[in-house]
């Protein structure tokens, strides 16, 4: 053994002398070791084919691809088919239909929060924010909010301590000649001035409009800045992408990028920017005492064509209940914790919550019902995930419910009244999940006990919800927009 092999050796049992004594003394004094840094990247309206890990065949995520290896990637992950109600969901834990994410006006109802929306998420629920600061985190949103623009309704009154981003979606507030329904040009040559959507820093304006083309690089930087400045205590950074949901964007390196057109440019945006974020954490050495989340917030928008995405082999996209509207890629990384795996167990944008609260040591509120479950058992390979069923929700209608590999269709549409019409089922389409994740074969004839379980279990569901006040619906007047 020579002299440096020696002294590196004497190094290394050092350290581990000096963190045994550095435990030891935390448990004296009775305080926890610290809680785990949170970090969850939302992607808007990214499919779940839209990852070179998840079948892209054109589209190159090197850097997710290398994430979901050294992490878990999840292949049943399910959020809510549009995105105000999935954002909701995800920082509260809670359905939508429960928080008042959907409108009832006749024909014409919002499915989401508008840019001259008078309601938000209501102050009184509680975010996945709210619970770790409680427990002394820096909390921040980087990106995209959509659970209402008024001031009360902003991120700092959900418990986020700083926010840089958007209010609402960056194609809202258009000013370009708006043709008929998607077909209007301003989205495929989409240009800064077309939207006159403001870029925010705690609810101030800081650019109007902003330029689209800047927003995954900024929120990147400003990702990476919050990181660096909180190495010393716990944080939960909640970075919500703008994109790719249309108008597609992205820097000027980034333009030719992709073998993919301007959707696979966008996206591969997206995946060096989430190597820029894990590459933060491992410098500032904060890679092992944090859990890294990748999703998107619903499928990807069909209608849209080449500026749409893929949701591979499922069917259909963003806005209905068919799988390719609410099954998303999901990709967990913690390196030591997370144990590497593909998982087909079921999760959901919901369980975030409860799983974060948990790992924060946090107590989930108990004067309310929250939907979401702990999904930690699963990310360390100790057990399975507690979740069998999913309830798929459309506005105020519970549409179709999986469980298991089953899943019943109660009300089937194309997104947003385009395509396939609305149509009731009764008796209930059923497909197995497990070898038709595509929703092609219709197996409820030869399985009248599993529809009958599933259509009891949708019943019992409905009777025992009790809905919150629908706020889609209520809009400004437009002198207050
Ligand atoms: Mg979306």
């Amino acid at each position: 053994m020579t002299s440096a092999t020696r002294s590196l050796r004497r190094g290394g049992w050092l350290l581990l002398g000096s963190a045994i004594v550095a435990i030891a003394a935390a448990t004296l004094i009775g305080q926890r070791p610290q809680p785990p840094n949170i970090v969850i990247i939302l992607a808007d309206d990214l499919g779940y084919g839209d990852l070179g890990s998840f079948g892209s065949p054109n589209i190159r995520t090197p850097r997710l691809d290398a994430m979901a290896a050294a992490g878990q990637k999840w292949t049943n992950f399910y959020v809510q088919p549009v995105c105000s109600p999935s954002r909701a969901a995800l920082l509260t834990g809670r359905l939508p239909i429960r928080t008042g994410m959907y409108g009832v006006a006749a024909g014409t109802a919002p499915k989401v929060f508008r840019d001259n929306a008078a309601q938000g998420l209501a102050p009184e629920e509680v975010t996945i924010a709210d619970l770790l600061k409680a427990r002394g985190y820096a909390t921040a949103i980087v990106g995209k909010w959509h659970l209402g623009q008024q001031r009360q309704f902003l991120p700092m009154n959900q418990g986020f301590d700083y926010w840089f981003g958007l209010p609402y979606s960056h194609d809202m507030r258009m000013t370009a000649p708006r043709e008929k329904g998607l077909q209007s040009a301003a989205y495929y040559d989409p240009k800064p001035e077309y939207w006159n959507v403001a870029l925010m820093r705690n609810g101030d304006v800081i650019e109007q409009p902003v330029d689209h083309r800047t927003l995954t690089k900024r929120y990147t930087e400003e990702a990476v800045r919050f990181i660096n400045e909180n190495r010393s205590r716990p944080f939960f950074l909640y970075l919500a992408h703008s994109l790719p949901h249309i108008p597609l964007a992205r820097s000027p390196e980034f333009v030719g990028h992709s073998a993919g057109g301007i959707y696979g440019d966008v996206v591969e945006e997206l995946d060096a920017s989430t190597g820029r974020i894990l590459d933060a954490l491992k410098a500032a050495g904060l890679d092992r005492r944090t859990l890294v989340v990748f999703t998107s917030d619903n499928g990807p928008w069909l209608p849209f064509g080449a500026h749409g995405g893929s949701a591979g082999p499922l069917r259909e996209g963003k806005g209905t209940t068919w799988e390719g509207g609410v099954r998303t890629p999901a990709i967990f990384w913690w390196p030591g914790t997370v144990k590497p795996a593909v998982v087909t167990d079921i999760g959901s944008a919901m369980d975030l919550f409860v799983t974060a609260a948990n790992l924060a040591g946090a107590e989930p509120p108990a004067d309310r019902v929250i939907d979401g479950v702990d999904l930690r058992a699963r990310l360390t390979g100790s057990g399975s995930s507690p979740r069998h069923t999913v309830f798929y929700y459309w506005d105020s209608e519970l549409r179709a419910l999986r469980k298991g590999n089953y899943k019943v269709h109660f009300i089937t549409s194309g997104a947003y009244g385009d395509g396939e019409p609305r149509r009731e089922h009764n008796p209930p389409l059923l497909f197995n999940l497990a070898d038709d994740p595509g929703e092609r074969h219709d197996v409820a004839a030869a399985h009248p006990d599993v529809v009958a379980d599933l259509v009891r279990e949708a019943e019992m569901h409905r009777k025992n919800v009790v809905a919150g006040r629908p706020l889609f619906d209520e809009l400004l007047p437009a002198q207050q927009r």
